[in-house]
């Protein structure tokens, strides 16, 4: 198999997903992550990293590697179920503050548990992803100290290309303790960072995440505002969803237009998702490492209509238990019904059905002499084994394909 020797080689072989950890670990004048015509969020070398640099990034990307939750933090007394992984419990959940609510993705659970750690000072500010205030298309990493900061803009999903993790290293340089909100992915590599810098563990104290389906490229949301005859530069808002559960796809422009289109226009229809290669063969695309995963509750997948927003939460560290339960003491957080896994099955089949697709999908791609990710207690082989000949077949094929047009 084809081996990774540089950076370009992670990003040509469609294992990169944008999260910016490389050009927080080399610093920007080395490594630069910028938009592609292709409308993805990639790194390029500015100035040749050493070998040293390279192989720090080589065991930290997420492109390269992805673990299950470190040992040392599995509970003895955790379920670990073969698809979801480990977790100590599972229920409904939302904010208990109606605004934050109805303006969050779904219910808000990980904006009020934001909330909560800022206003109970456990820690000094959240790392996040919003929009660019003069670009509202497109996303930056954030520092939210307060509740105006972290809520008075456009957190809530960004389906875009976004690189939340490109600050990473100035972040720890504040030397101030924080919580980090972000995507599976992004997760996993601040795990494997904790692996070789002490200050990972130290002032990152809890990894809040949202199960993720995938994101679509940046020219999926300029076909959007498009089909309005608007061009990025007049817009002044641009969401993907909130305002509801899930809410409406919506733009206003700096002169006072305002269009709007419904969520499952969007993500209705799975072959017009333009999801970037990476995430077909995401091995970790449910939160395996966090401490809460938070997730959509719709029965069969995807929402009828609209509803008031109930999170579902997976609870997979005893510090998330602890902070779930501070949280809901304090007012910030409803804690509802418990759930089963098999409710769980039926919020997410897609992501049943890429978990148990995903080890024969590497296959394909080794088949085709293609690297891919290095995976460690993410069950994906235990899964393959259980697939029928025939589905596994195809799936292998499948990526065959698509590999071509990475
Ligand atoms: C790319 C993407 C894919 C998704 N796929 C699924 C899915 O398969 N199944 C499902 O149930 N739900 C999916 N969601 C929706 C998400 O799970 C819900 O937002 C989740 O239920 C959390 O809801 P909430 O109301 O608690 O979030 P909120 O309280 O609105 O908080 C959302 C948090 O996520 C952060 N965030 C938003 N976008 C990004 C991003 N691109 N990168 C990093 N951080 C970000 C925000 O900064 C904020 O902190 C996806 C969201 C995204 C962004
Ligand atoms: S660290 Fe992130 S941005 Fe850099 S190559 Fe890996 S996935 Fe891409
Ligand atoms: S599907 Fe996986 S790789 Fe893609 S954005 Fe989600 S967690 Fe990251």
């Amino acid at each position: 198999m084809t081996s990774i020797n540089n950076l370009k080689d992670i990003v040509d072989n469609g294992l990169c997903i944008g999260c910016g950890l490389c050009q927080s670990i080399a610093g920007k004048k080395n490594i630069e992550v910028s938009m592609t015509p292709k409308g993805r969020l990639e790194p390029k070398e500015i100035n040749k990293i050493s070998p040293e640099v390279f192989n720090k990034i080589l065991n930290i990307c997420p492109g390269t590697i992805v673990e299950g939750l470190p040992k040392e933090e599995i509970a003895s007394n955790s379920e670990n179920n073969l698809v979801w992984g480990y977790y100590l419990s599972l229920f409904y959940s939302w904010s208990t503050d109606k605004k934050i609510r109805f303006e969050s993705s779904t219910g808000g659970l990980l904006n009020g548990l934001s909330l909560y750690l800022l206003e109970s000072k456990k820690v000094q500010f959240i790392m996040h992803t919003d929009a660019n205030p003069e670009k509202p298309m497109r996303s930056v990493t954030k520092f939210s100290y307060n509740n105006e900061e972290l809520l008075g803009n456009e957190s809530r999903s960004r389906y875009g290309p976004a690189s939340p993790l490109d600050r990473f290293h100035e972040t720890l340089d504040l030397n101030q303790a924080f919580a980090f909100v972000g995507k599976p992915c992004d997760i996993s590599a601040i795990r494997q960072l904790a692996k070789i810098d002490s200050r990972v563990n130290k002032l990152c104290k809890y990894l809040l995440t949202l199960v993720c389906g995938g994101f679509a490229e940046f020219t999926k949301s300029q076909d959007f505002i498009e089909s309005f005859k608007v061009k990025e530069d007049e817009l002044s808002i641009f969401r993907y969803r909130g305002y509801g559960n899930p809410g409406r796809m919506y733009i206003k422009t700096k002169d006072g237009r305002e269009h709007d289109r419904e969520y499952n226009s969007f993500w209705g229809e799975e072959s017009t998702w333009r999801v970037p290669f990476r995430c077909k063969i995401c091995p970790d695309a449910i939160g395996e490492s966090a401490d809460v995963a938070a997730l959509d509750t719709w029965r069969g997948g995807s929402p009828k209509g609209e509803d008031e927003g109930f999170n579902a939460a997976i609870v997979r560290t005893k510090k998330g238990i602890d902070l779930i339960n501070s949280a809901a003491k304090a007012g910030f957080i409803h804690i509802g019904d418990k759930l089963k896994i098999e409710d769980i099955d039926d919020f997410q089949p897609h992501q049943v059905n890429k978990k148990k697709a995903v080890y024969a999908r590497h296959l394909g791609m080794a088949k085709n002499n293609v690297p891919t990710i290095n995976t460690k207690r993410l069950r994906i082989k235990e899964l393959y084994k259980l697939n029928s000949e025939d589905f596994n077949k195809k799936e292998e094929l499948g990526v065959s394909k698509r590999l071509k047009k990475i």
